[in-house]
């Protein structure tokens, strides 16, 4: 099983890109992010054990994302992305220890996304997500309030306010970043502050040959 893994600051592009992976390169998109909105929507025990941790825009313990993200990978034979996952030193470390049914897993790409500060509190203050498949879109430039891919309800996620992403980001620069040492030469590095065509393009080329 072929691992991408995507390392960036909040709302520089991982949904995104994430789901362009995944719709053309059939690789299955896993977002922790994602997973644990879900258990707080669901209210669960885990739900309620984290949902002040994300309005404050602080990480959620090591233990509940093994948890959580392993009960999702489990259940996939394909390929995977993976968006907010690792974080920390001891996520990365999981990742390393992990196989499945058939075979070890190989982290093939890290790919690291790279953003102006500036520009990705825009976006956050911008965002919109699908309430239903997780597309991301811009409020300044949609013509619907509803997900042109699947008709859900568009909304705003609970910690994109400006006081939150610049938790998330300091967050980001302290526990996350340094992982790219860790990867070492296994890094590329995707500027996205300019269109979303580029970077398409980009992973293109670092996806050649796996369509
Ligand atoms: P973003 O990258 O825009 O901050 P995510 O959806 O990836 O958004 O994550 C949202 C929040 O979920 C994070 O701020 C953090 O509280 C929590 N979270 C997600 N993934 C992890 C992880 N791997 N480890 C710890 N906390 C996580």
């Amino acid at each position: 099983m072929k691992c991408i893994i995507l390392i960036a600051a909040p709302a520089a592009g991982k949904g995104t890109i994430s789901k362009y992976i995944e719709d053309k390169y059939n690789y299955k998109h896993i977002s922790t992010g994602d997973l644990l909105r879900e258990e707080v929507r669901k209210n669960t025990v885990i739900g309620k054990e984290i949902k002040p941790l994300l309005e404050k825009g602080s990480l959620v313990g090591d233990d509940i994302i093994k948890e959580v993200f392993e009960k999702e990978f489990r259940k996939t034979k394909s390929n995977i992305i993976l968006d907010g996952i690792p974080r920390t030193l001891n996520q990365a470390k999981m990742l390393d220890s992990l196989d499945n049914n058939d075979g070890n897993v190989e982290i093939t790409n890290v790919i690291n996304i790279d953003i102006d500060k500036e520009v990705a509190i825009n976006r956050i203050e911008n965002r919109l997500i699908c309430e239903s498949c997780g597309s991301v879109y811009n409020k300044s430039i949609i013509t619907d309030d509803k997900c042109t891919k699947c008709g859900g309800n568009l909304s705003s996620r609970n910690d994109d306010t400006k006081e939150t992403f610049l938790e998330r980001y300091e967050t980001f620069l302290k526990q996350t970043k340094p992982l790219l040492k860790y990867y070492g030469d296994k890094v590329i590095t995707i500027y996205n502050n300019t269109s979303l065509e580029d970077v398409y393009e980009s992973v293109d080329k670092i996806l050649k040959g796996d369509e």
